[in-house]
């Protein structure tokens, strides 16, 4: 299990829903609801990965289902959030986490393929898990969302055009669906990691440490952050800790943005 760091949050009988669970952020995220006493429905195209992350939380205690789902696909996320109803009889929180990076190329060299999928994982991947998500949500008469984006989200950054709009996107839709249900006891946000240390940051270096060191250089608090710090932050967007808290953007950066 990777090191989590203490939480208080009692989320016991309620149910939370992670994609891109199999790993990095999502992994550690599911693992925190887990220990928060939350039935966890841990989903992944990873299904290796997603039930190391199931037996992880199971093994901790916990009560975690492997929910396999494609996020890029509108069929497999309707046919999941039907799944997870039908098994676990709700959704109370949803963590719309699973991500690519995509290719890195210029706004110039991008290739269609590059853009449209990470935009249909990234983007359109989090507007469909919301579609489906509001109305189990709608039927409690609760709910909170937490949508992944990124610094990325904030800011350009060199050779990542899609990646980069698809994360600004994420914000603007989660303003637009905390707004629309503002007044329904559905609240949702958007979290904005900066640097963290996960297999999509190993992948970005290519094990290069000169290139790890410059995304440290980046980072004010001079190292990079941990899966669990950003689980943190989800589990609290979720908790009524942050019950007059919704369409808002949650930087966890180390100060990254404060630059
Ligand atoms: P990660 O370790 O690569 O984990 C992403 C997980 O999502 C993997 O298990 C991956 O499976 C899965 N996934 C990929 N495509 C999918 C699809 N179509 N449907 C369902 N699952 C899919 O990455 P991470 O760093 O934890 O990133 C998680 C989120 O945080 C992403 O949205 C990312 O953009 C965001 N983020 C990360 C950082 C960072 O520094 N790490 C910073 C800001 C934002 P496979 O491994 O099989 O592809």
């Amino acid at each position: 299990m990777s090191r989590l760091l203490p939480l208080n949050f009692d989320l016991s009988g309620k149910v939370a829903f992670v994609s891109g669970a199999a790993s990095g952020i999502g992994e550690a995220t599911a693992q925190a609801f887990g220990q928060a006493g939350a039935w966890v429905a841990v989903s992944d195209i990873n299904e290796d990965g997603g039930l190391r992350t199931v037996h992880t939380i199971q093994n901790a205690g916990g009560e975690a289902i492997f929910f396999k789902c494609d996020v890029a696909n509108p069929k497999s996320i309707e046919n999941t959030m039907g799944d997870i109803v039908k098994n676990m009889g709700r959704i109370d929180f949803a963590f719309n986490n699973a991500g690519i990076e995509g290719e890195s190329q210029s706004v110039v060299d991008c290739t269609e393929e590059n853009w449209q999928r990470t935009m249909d994982i990234n983007l359109r991947g989090v507007w469909l898990c919301m579609k489906h998500q509001i109305p189990i949500m709608l039927k409690n008469e609760s709910g909170a969302i937490v949508n992944c984006s990124s610094i990325a989200g904030l800011g350009g950054f060199v050779n990542m055009p899609a990646y980069v709009a698809s994360k600004h996107g994420v914000i603007g839709l989660t303003k637009t669906a905390a707004l629309e249900l503002a007044t329904k006891n559905i609240r949702i946000n958007s979290i904005c990691p900066g640097v963290i240390q996960t297999p999509m940051i190993d992948r970005l270096v290519h094990g290069d440490s000169n290139e790890l060191k410059r995304l440290v250089q980046m980072e004010p608090m001079a190292r990079v952050g941990r899966p669990e710090e950003i689980a943190s932050a989800v589990l609290w967007l979720c908790s009524d800790h942050s019950s007059f808290v919704t369409g808002h953007s949650l930087v966890v950066d180390g100060g990254c943005k404060a630059n």
